[in-house]
């Protein structure tokens, strides 16, 4: 029967029964998936409970958005399931970058430096630094930076980190995840040393978190274990494929209260900034991001474990723990990664009919593929993949909203390299 609807939907035997031998191998590790998912799931109940969400919270505001209360108690419950003192969390905050972008203009000013100690981060931050240059970046506004690179193994370079804090050092950033790099990516206990180590040099200093596709991958999160800003988009991990836009910051009243102060402005902060109708959407999507967030998880997984097996290297590997959502995989040639996209595209539910082309991409300093044919546009909490067109040629694979969906987009991914002879099964 199965078979059937996998032939309907352009799969040939070879492939489907490949994929369904793996599958079969992966039964504890999914448990283990879904374990973590109803801890999360209680976690973000909880965090309802005691906001007290009612229907209200879903009302339409307009205006300036004064006593906005539905935005006003969608900030509690984010602070509650991050247990931080605060969060701002917006439609007017426009995606990630623009959520990075603002906790670090809020809270540096001329003269300090920033430190990234986890590499050089997210290929968008760097006009926002200005390590290419960009108007308006910090650099503009002489707000210095300075990196610490991982060591080749991909762990934290602690004793380079110690070295690196300068005087006027007064933020540390930490990418939680591998962005566009062949790195691993952090759990948040290697988080929590990273940031022991630098309170001991400076026990004011503030620490961020670039969050971004973390969420509700494990049972704790960066503001658990000391982070000041905790830093995420809702149209990835905790916007559940329902928030239509948006991005948060949580962490400390202190911290945040500049973030609102500099996304409004001065003396207005956190006041003004009505939630027109998107509530709903903002509450519910982060009631189903813990399961959301784990049919994600194990698509990678399953997409791991279907390539590796090909001889296309994976981070993480098919067996390695998970800290966020994406999987890359090293596909070697720009045919393959051309036609990994397309299979994804081809499995959407929305522009399945159409062809991915790189592109030029604003923010990225090579052209990108993208593989979304998603209900929000390019939310990555939906099945979607995409890389830079250059070497070695990997392509990010990240969301499903559920794991049917994405298990069939990674076989239909299978189809495309199998019917282009870059694979032999
Ligand atoms: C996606 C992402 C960002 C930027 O988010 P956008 O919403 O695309 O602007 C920043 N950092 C990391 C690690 C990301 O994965």
């Amino acid at each position: 029967m199965l078979t059937t609807k996998y032939r309907e939907l352009g799969l040939l035997p070879e492939v489907i029964s490949y994929c369904t031998d793996i599958e079969k191998e992966l039964k504890e590790r999914f448990e283990k998936i879904d374990q973590v998912a109803e801890y999360n799931q209680l976690k973000v109940l909880k965090a309802f409970h005691d906001a007290k969400v009612n229907t209200q919270c879903f009302d339409y505001a307009s205006g300036y958005g004064y006593d906005d209360y539905g935005r006003d108690t969608l900030e509690k419950v984010y602070a509650n399931v991050f247990h931080t003192e605060a969060a701002l969390v917006r439609p007017q905050i426009t995606c990630g970058t623009h959520a990075l972008s603002l906790a670090l203009a809020a809270n540096l000013r001329p003269g300090d430096e920033l430190l990234s100690v986890s590499g050089r981060p997210y290929d968008t931050l760097e006009e926002v630094i200005g390590i290419r240059p960009s108007k308006g970046s910090l650099a503009e506004y002489n707000i210095t930076y300075d990196e610490v690179l991982l060591r080749p193994d991909g762990s934290f370079d602690l004793e380079g980190i110690k070295k690196a804090i300068k005087p006027n050092t007064r933020m540390c950033a930490i990418q939680r995840s591998k962005g566009y790099a062949t790195r691993p990516s952090f759990g948040v206990d290697t988080i929590k040393e990273v940031i022991d180590v630098i309170r001991s040099v400076r026990e004011d200093m503030i620490i961020m978190v670039d969050n971004c596709y973390g969420e509700f991958v494990e049972l704790m999160e960066p503001s658990d274990v000391g982070a000041d800003l905790t830093v995420g988009s809702l149209i990835k991990n905790p916007g559940g494929g329902l928030a239509p836009m948006g991005g948060y910051i949580v962490g400390k009243e202190e911290c945040i209260e500049q973030c609102a102060f500099r996304l409004t402005a001065p003396g207005l902060g956190r006041e003004v900034g009505a939630s027109l109708d998107v509530m709903k959407s903002f509450f519910q999507g982060l009631f189903l991001a813990p399961t959301v967030v784990a049919s994600a998880e194990k698509s990678a997984i399953f997409a791991a474990n279907v390539f590796e097996r090909l001889g296309f290297d994976c981070v993480p590997d098919s067996k390695e723990d998970r800290h966020d959502i994406i999987q890359s995989v090293v596909l070697k040639s720009p045919e393959a990664l051309i036609a990994f996209c397309r299979g994804i595209q081809g499995a959407a539910p929305v522009d399945s009919y159409v062809t991915p082309m790189p592109w030029d991409m604003p923010g990225y300093d090579s052209q990108v593929i993208m593989a979304a044919g998603a209900f929000i546009q390019g939310s990555s909490i939906e099945l979607s993949a995409d890389g830079p067109l250059r070497e070695p040629y990997a392509v990010y694979f990240q969301g499903g909203l559920t794991y049917y969906h994405g298990k069939y987009g990674i076989m239909n991914a299978l189809q495309q390299l199998v019917n282009d002879k870059i694979v032999n099964l």
